[in-house]
């Protein structure tokens, strides 16, 4: 229905099933419960969110991030009506885990904000942020991959974000996966080669850590101009 569309869940999971929460018509909680194993060091989400900053997108703090026991195994998800994200607490057991989760759905509520994504009448804008979320996330670092005993030829870097990006829309849509595979292969380089705001593929901590110095630094440079 209309209303269900305005509540647009990105999720990211291993099995596509559609993350059900409170209904579409009840406001967010007020007081969400607090998520004990987000990382506010972690460098991906510290990025991120110096980077909404920077473009004057909304401020996410506390209030923004609800832990919830979510259906299937949906690990998160980004709520673009209320700009919140769901974490869900009883699918991540480990702390790498929530810091994908965290940055993956952060990826998305950046390009909200950025691209003013038309998550619902355009499947390419869909495909796109999923491409982002999937190559900048962590999502496809070469340990995810061994963990998924998906080593060989098949664990090539590209290959997993776009089979990450096709599970991902068909885990929201009811699309076809032709229909998905079509949309995320058109706008695929266009969105795999835009590393923003990271500058490169952060393939684990260090790299994020690199990338969120040099974005302070440019930040920096800037505000001297
Ligand atoms: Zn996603």
């Amino acid at each position: 229905t209309a209303k269900s569309l305005t509540r647009l869940r990105v999720t990211d999971n291993a099995r596509p099933e559609r993350l059900r929460l409170a209904g579409p018509q009840e406001p967010p909680s007020p007081r969400p419960s607090p998520c004990p194993r987000r990382d506010t060091r972690n460098p991906y989400a510290q990025l991120l969110l110096a980077a909404m900053k920077q473009s004057g997108c909304t401020v996410f703090n506390d209030r923004h991030f609800s832990c919830e026991n979510c259906d299937g195994c949906v690990s998160g998800g980004f709520d673009s009506a209320t700009s919140q994200i769901v974490l869900c607490q009883n699918n991540i057991r480990q702390q790498s885990h929530m810091n994908r989760v965290v940055a993956h759905e952060l990826i998305h509520a950046f390009d909200h904000c950025r691209a003013h994504v038309d998550w619902f009448k355009n499947v390419k804008h869909l495909a796109c942020s999923e491409i982002r979320a999937a190559n900048l996330s962590g999502d496809c670092t070469l340990m995810n991959e061994i963990a998924r005993f998906k080593f060989g030829l098949k664990a090539h870097h590209q290959t997993c974000v776009r089979d990450r990006a096709i599970r991902s829309i068909l885990a929201v849509r009811k699309v076809s996966r032709e229909t998905a595979e079509k949309a995320v292969d058109e706008v695929f380089d266009a969105c795999f080669n835009d590393l923003e705001p990271f500058g490169r593929i952060p393939h684990n901590k260090t790299d994020a850590k690199r990338a969120y110095k040099d974005f302070l630094n440019r930040d920096r440079y800037n505000a001297n101009l």
